[in-house]
C-alpha cells in the first residue's frame, strides 16, 4: 500500500479503479449519471465483484458518497485491489464489492454534496414522514451561509460565538440534517436522489442471496488528522456487539458525547436492512480526520453559499472548490499512510469476522 493509490481527480481515480479491477478479474458494472463531471468527462458509480456471486458473505467498501472525500474511499479500494486481502476473503467463501463514487458528481466536481446540494447521509431517509426540524442549525444558518462570500469578520465573529455555545448540542446538532435550505448545509432533500436509488438497486442486485453483509463506508473531514474513526450508527445492541468483538473497544457509538459526529437521520447504510431484509448487517461510517474544524465548516459554507449562487466569478468559484478538495483531502504522504495503513487492519478485521459469522 503506498500513497501512489490516491488520485488527483475523480477523472483519475475512475480510471484507475476500472483498470485495478479488470486487471484482478473482477465483474464491473457502471451505473452512468445523466449529467457530466467538471472536465465533461462521464461520470458514473462503478461496482467491482470480486469473488462468487453466491458467496454466503459479502464484504462491501464503498467511496464518495460525500463527493469529494472520495480521494480517500477510492485510494482505500484501489489499494485493496492490488492486495492480498481479497484473495483470503474469496478462499474464506467472502465476496468483496467495491463500490466507487457513491456521489461521482460531488467528487469530480469538488463538492461534497450532491447536483442538488443535497448531503446524501441525510437523504436514506422515510420521506413519507416530515425530516425532523433542526431548531439548532435553523439558529445559525444565516450566519453559516451569509448572502455575500466571503463573510464579513462581523458575521465571522457572531458564528464563532454561537458555535461555542452549540458545540455541545448533539441532538440534534448543527449538522444533524435539515430539509428547510436547499441552500444550506445538511440539506437532506424531498426525495431520494440519484444516488440513492442506485446504491439501493446496487445492493438489491449484489446483496439479497446473502447471509451476512459487512459495509464500510469511508468518509473524511471529521475527527485527529490522519486517525480513523469507526462509527456505530443507529443499529441494534446485537449488532454493537459484534461489531466490537471485530473491530475492538475504539469503535464509537454516534450517539455518545465522545463521538466526532452527531446524531444523523437517513445514513446510507440504513437501506442495507430495507433492501436485503433478512440478511445479517454488519455497517460502519470509516470517518478520517483532516483540518481542524474551522477549516472544514468554512469549506462547508463557501460549498453551500456557491449552491446559491450559481452566477458567481469564475475565481470566485474555483477558491471555493479548492478550499473543499483541501478540507477532505490531506495531499501529503504521512497522511495518505496513516489512511491506508488503517484501512487494511480494519479490511483484516472485517473479513476475518465474515469468516467466522
Ligand atoms: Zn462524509
Amino acid at each position: 500500500m503506498t500513497a501512489a493509490h490516491f488520485s488527483q481527480s475523480y477523472r483519475e481515480a475512475r480510471q484507475r479503479f476500472l483498470a485495478a479491477a479488470r486487471a484482478r478479474g473482477a465483474t464491473v458494472e457502471s451505473h452512468a449519471h445523466p449529467l457530466k463531471g467538471a472536465e465533461g468527462e462521464e461520470i458514473a458509480t462503478d461496482t467491482a465483484l470480486v469473488g462468487a456471486a453466491d458467496a454466503a458473505h459479502l464484504f462491501i467498501v464503498s467511496s464518495g458518497t460525500h463527493g469529494a472525500e472520495g480521494f480517500s474511499g477510492s485510494a482505500c479500494q484501489l489499494a485493496l485491489l492490488h492486495d492480498t486481502l481479497p484473495q483470503r476473503a474469496t478462499d474464506s467463501g467472502i465476496a468483496v464489492l467495491l463500490i466507487h463514487a457513491v456521489n461521482p458528481y460531488g467528487f469530480s466536481h469538488l463538492t461534497r454534496t450532491n447536483e442538488d446540494n443535497i448531503d446524501l447521509n441525510r437523504n436514506f431517509g422515510d420521506f413519507s414522514q416530515p425530516y425532523p426540524a433542526n431548531p439548532v442549525y435553523e439558529e445559525i444558518h444565516d450566519l453559516l451561509v451569509p448572502g455575500a462570500w466571503p463573510p464579513s469578520a462581523a458575521i465571522e465573529e457572531k458564528l464563532t460565538t454561537a458555535m461555542a455555545r452549540l458545540a455541545k448540542q448533539r441532538d440534534p446538532g448543527v449538522s444533524s440534517g435539515q430539509a428547510v435550505h436547499p441552500d444550506g448545509l445538511f440539506y437532506a432533500g424531498t426525495r431520494p436522489a440519484w444516488s440513492n436509488k442506485t446504491i439501493r438497486a446496487i445492493l438489491r442486485a449484489h446483496g439479497r442471496s446473502r447471509r451476512h453483509i459487512a459495509w464500510i463506508d469511508v468518509h473524511t473531514g471529521l475527527g485527529p488528522y490522519g486517525h480513523g474513526e469507526k462509527i456505530f450508527g443507529r443499529h441494534s445492541p446485537e449488532t454493537l456487539a459484534r461489531e466490537q468483538a471485530w473491530w475492538g473497544r475504539d469503535l464509537i457509538v454516534s450517539s455518545m458525547a465522545e463521538s466526532v459526529s452527531p446524531r444523523t437521520m437517513g445514513h446510507i447504510t440504513g437501506c442495507a436492512p430495507e433492501e436485503c431484509p433478512g440478511v445479517a448487517i454488519t455497517p460502519t461510517t470509516l470517518e478520517y480526520g483532516t483540518l481542524p474544524n474551522p477549516a472544514v465548516r468554512r469549506a462547508l459554507r463557501g460549498e453551500a453559499w456557491l449552491a446559491g449562487h450559481p452566477d458567481a466569478p469564475d475565481a470566485l468559484r474555483k477558491e471555493i472548490r479548492r478550499a473543499v478538495r483541501d478540507a477532505f483531502y490531506v495531499d501529503a504522504d504521512d497522511w495518505k499512510g496513516m489512511i491506508l495503513g488503517q484501512f487494511r487492519a480494519f479490511a483484516l478485521q472485517t473479513i476475518n469476522g465474515l469468516a467466522a459469522a
